[in-house]
Formats: C-alpha cells, structure tokens, sequence
C-alpha cells in the first residue's frame, strides 16, 4: 500500500454506510468487496476477473459463506482471501468496526474498547487490531522518499520503571527502546524502532528514507553530524542544550510534537506495549498524520485497500 494523498486517493466511501457494514454481516462483506476489489471482483487464485457470486440454489439468496467462484480456474474464495482478514473467521462486521474506529480515533483505539463494542474475547479483539495495523503500514520499497525540509529526531518508548519506585527513567541509557522519527514539513512522516541511536544506525535510516536533495534539520546530537555533505540541501541543528528551540525555520518541534501524541496514545490507550510490537503501532500512527487531510471515510477506506496482497502470519 502506498500512503500518498495525492496520487491515491481512496474512492470516497461514504461514511454513512460505515456504521451499517458494523453491525450487518451481509453489509459488511459487500463493504469489504467494494473497498479491496475496487469494483473489480478478482480471482485469487488466477487473477481472472471472469468470475460470479455463488447464490443458494433453493433460495435463490447469496451463499452463506459468501463465496464467489471463478470461471476459468472453477476455484471458489471470499473476499478475504490473500489479505490480512484471511487467517481469521472473525465476522467482517467487527472488522468493519474495528479497521473504523482504528482510522478514525486520534490516539488509536485499544483491544478492550473493540472488546466492549463487539463482544469479541480480548485475543479476538488484539488480533483484529494488530492485523489493522499492519494493513496500515505501507511496504518501505513503495514509501515515497521524503524531500523538502526533513526533520529527523530520536526519542525512548516504554521501557520498564526503575525497580522499586514505579517511576520511569527518562532519556538515553535506559531500557527504553530507541525510535527514530523522520518527518518532512508539510508532508508525510516515518518512525522506526532502531537498533541504537549510533551515528551508523541513524544516518542509515535516514539515507533510506529522504531524497538527497533534501534539507535535513536535527538537534545538535553528534551522530547527526556530516549529515550536510550527503544532502544537497544541507543540514542544520538546532541546539537544544543551550535552550534553543527554533532559528528562523530551524527547528524540530514537528518530530517532536509527533513524538508526544505517540507517548500519550501508548500510554492513554495502549498501557503496555512489548518493544516486539511497538513498530506496530508506529506503523498505525504514521498511517493517521499521512493521511490527516482526508475525510473519516477515505481514511478508512485506504486503511481497508491496505489488507489486499498482505498476510501476516503472526505466532501467539
Ligand atoms: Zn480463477
């Protein structure tokens, strides 16, 4: 999937039909036949598009599993076939629900509230929700490279409290786990979990994901450093430890700012989040701020057109 605005614009779906696909399975599946088929229904297994919705012979209603069958290659399949809803026999409605409210809530919603509302068990409901998050996650080779002004910063998720007082250490050096965050001013952003904040670990990253054209702007941290000779449009920091916080339009209170709704999604919603699926969760916040111009409806829509040509298979 690719998360670009401009170029893909999701089909608007009207989001008044959403909250009938939530509660009405037959609804929902032809919602979710409409957001990943696109108006064209498509083998899985032979790409033919020659092929017909199977209905019950005696009532002459569609089939109860839902199935379609394929002309060419006589396989039948359901929507859900070679996407993320595959694995699950979980009912499409809850999927609706959930891949709505996912796209729609600012800090995310959490399995308990999905849990709530659907009647789902909580597993149910946290594999919906991890699923989700990988529909929203574009494929790093399809990420279109960031260009303009850049600002790149790192910060600590999570990490475990200091033993004995309940309060969390802050900053390098701790068990938190290192995120780097790379945003271009009035466009798209990207976070990762890295490895370490090392020069090596950090410009890497970023190589991968702006232009060379670009202008590159950090804080005065050293292994942003000699960034200025790999980047034509240069790189300036912002030097934090003399309290300064902006010169002119050197600053990196974007990548900041970003960093600041994730740790009050993380904590507000999420609670505990295991470094192992933290790279989840920034997956579905990058999806939301690149998509922030769009209306709820597309939003979700994208998020569902995400789920195509994607399984993930997930261990327990
Ligand atoms: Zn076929």
């Amino acid at each position: 999937m690719r998360v670009n605005e401009s170029e893909n614009l999701a089909k608007s779906e009207s989001i008044g039909e959403i909250p009938l696909a939530c509660c009405d399975e037959p609804a929902a599946v032809e919602f979710f036949e409409r957001q990943i088929w696109q108006g064209k229904p498509l083998c899985p297994h032979c790409q033919s598009t020659n092929v017909y919705k199977m209905v019950d012979a005696k009532t002459g209603q569609r089939n109860k599993r839902y199935l379609w069958r394929c002309h060419d290659c006589k396989e039948q399949f359901t929507v859900r076939i070679g996407t993320v809803l595959e694995e699950s026999r979980i009912p499409l409605r809850h999927w609706a629900y959930a891949f709505w409210r996912a796209a729609t809530s600012k800090k995310g919603v959490s399995a308990m509230e999905i849990k709530r509302q659907t009647q789902l068990s909580y597993p149910s409901a946290l594999f919906l929700l991890h699923r989700i998050r990988f529909a929203m996650t574009p494929e790093p080779e399809t990420a279109p490279k960031m260009t303009g002004t850049v600002e790149c910063d790192e910060t600590y998720v999570g990490g475990k409290p200091r033993p004995g007082t309940g309060v969390h250490k802050r900053g390098r050096g701790t068990s938190k786990t290192p995120v780097l965050g790379i945003v271009q001013r009035d466009g798209n952003i990207h976070r990762r979990v890295v490895a370490d904040v090392s020069a090596a670990t950090l410009k890497s990253a970023i190589r991968e994901c702006v232009d060379n054209q670009a202008r590159i702007v950090t804080d005065e941290n050293l292994a942003y450093r000699g960034l200025g000779k790999e980047f034509a449009g240069g790189h300036q920091t912002v030097n934090h430890s003399n309290r300064e916080y902006a010169r002119g339009d050197v600053w990196t209170n974007t990548a900041e700012s970003s960093f600041a709704l994730i740790k009050r999604g993380l904590t507000g919603i999420y609670h505990a989040v295991s470094k192992e699926h933290l790279h989840r969760y920034l997956g579905e916040f990058d999806f939301r701020w690149n998509t922030r111009r769009l209306n709820d409806g597309e939003r979700t829509s994208l998020a569902i057109q995400g789920a195509s040509g994607k399984r993930l298979i997930m261990q327990p």
